[in-house]
């Protein structure tokens, strides 16, 4: 059987952070009930379609904040994807946390017999008056017992996920935040680089104050150096532009995605990769409610992909990982050799000291990590 990653999103939080542009919505609460009824219909209808093929060695619960809802939902979630699904006895069970939500201790023991084996944390910063200002519902206080807790409970595979470059963080806030966490034991970092979307809160402050994107940018490369920097010096191993894990806790999950492996979504605004289709899922939550209600379909648009598209994709996501393309993998998927497809454009970068070819890989070399977008271009065709 072939092995496929699940998803499912949560889309409620206690309240909007200021630049997040995710499906997520505050003030939502009345319609939780009537979501996971219509998400429990959706995973169910893949009984008969995926059910018998495919064997789920991921699972990722994510949001939103699924800690936000009572973890019944979530027990009965994952029951209902194991009665739908083959779900791997050692997969790996992510659910994403805020610590904003007060959670118990038995409600820990109730995520850990439900089956959620790792934990992914927002802290963001460690930062109080950054975590106000960008809108955080938490204190680093709040993260710290929601951690402590959750240790308690014996958890031990934790990610922590922080985020820099905002306007308001110094380089010297950002170093403490990353010694915070390393003080803490934990397996996972992933360190994001703010993405300022159009639309949200944030983007429209730094707007209306005349912050200029174009310095944040700047430091921002700074922290990621800094970053990359502390993190590998604690044992740390990177294996994605964002991902810092100890040997043996890189995410499963993540990998099948840089790994351009199949996925399934569910719930609103998720996605899927299945049979070199992807599909979409409506975002609104009413009309996602209504489409599996009334069609036991939510999916608003499906794209076909086809093999230009496919390579370009395994491409991109493969540099993202450190390890970068894998040429026997490339060759077993497309029955192409890379370097010979690709000789142009590896050499040029190379030559630019932004691309390595070693041991049957090639990957961004340390100063392309600071320019993987540029590199990543080179590799769209059309
Ligand atoms: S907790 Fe996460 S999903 Fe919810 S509003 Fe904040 S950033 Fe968005």
């Amino acid at each position: 059987m072939k092995t496929l990653s699940a998803y499912a999103h949560i889309p409620f939080c206690k309240q909007k952070c200021s630049y997040c542009d995710f499906i997520s919505y505050e003030g939502k609460n009345s319609l939780i009930e009537p979501y996971f009824g219509a998400l429990y219909e959706e995973i169910k209808t893949y009984r008969a379609l995926l059910g018998a093929t495919r064997t789920i060695d991921s699972v990722f619960i994510g949001g939103g904040t699924p800690n936000y809802v009572d973890v019944g939902y979530i027990q009965i979630l994952l029951d209902v994807l194991r009665d739908t699904f083959e779900v791997n006895r050692q997969a790996e069970i992510t659910m994403e946390a805020n610590p904003a939500s007060n959670v118990e201790l038995e409600d820990f023991f109730k995520y850990r017999n439900a089956g959620i084996n790792r934990l992914s944390i927002g802290l963001q910063s460690a930062s109080n008056a950054l975590l106000k200002a960008i809108g955080r519902v938490h204190t680093k206080e709040d993260f710290e017992d929601f951690y402590e807790t959750a240790r308690r409970a014996g958890y031990d595979n934790i990610n922590v996920d922080l985020i820099f470059g905002f306007y308001e963080q110094s380089v010297a806030e950002w170093a403490e935040t990353l010694d915070y966490v390393l003080s803490l034991d934990v397996r996972h970092i992933s360190c994001y680089s703010l993405k300022l979307e159009e639309g949200t809160p944030l983007y429209h402050r730094y707007l209306q104050q005349g912050i200029d994107i174009e310095d944040i940018q700047d430091r921002d490369r700074e922290m990621y150096e800094m970053a990359r920097d502390r993190l590998l010096g604690s044992g740390f191993r990177q294996y994605e532009l964002s991902s810092f894990a100890l040997p043996g806790y890189e995410s499963v999950h993540n990998l099948h995605y840089w790994n351009t492996d199949e996925y399934i979504g569910f719930g609103a605004g998720a996605h899927s990769y299945i049979n070199d289709a992807r599909f979409y899922n409506i975002s609104d939550l009413t009309a996602y409610i209504e489409g599996i209600k009334e069609n036991l379909s939510a999916i608003e648009e499906v794209e076909q992909l086809d093999e230009e598209t496919k390579e370009e994709e395994f491409v991109i996501m493969a540099l993202r990982k450190l390890d970068g393309v894998d040429l026997e993998e490339y060759y077993k998927r497309f029955g192409k050799d890379f370097l010979e497809e690709y000789a142009e454009q590896v050499l040029y970068l190379q030559g630019a000291g932004l691309l390595n070819v070693r041991d049957e890989h090639v990957c961004l070399s340390e100063d392309g990590l600071d320019f993987a977008n540029i590199v990543m271009m080179e590799f769209v065709r059309g």
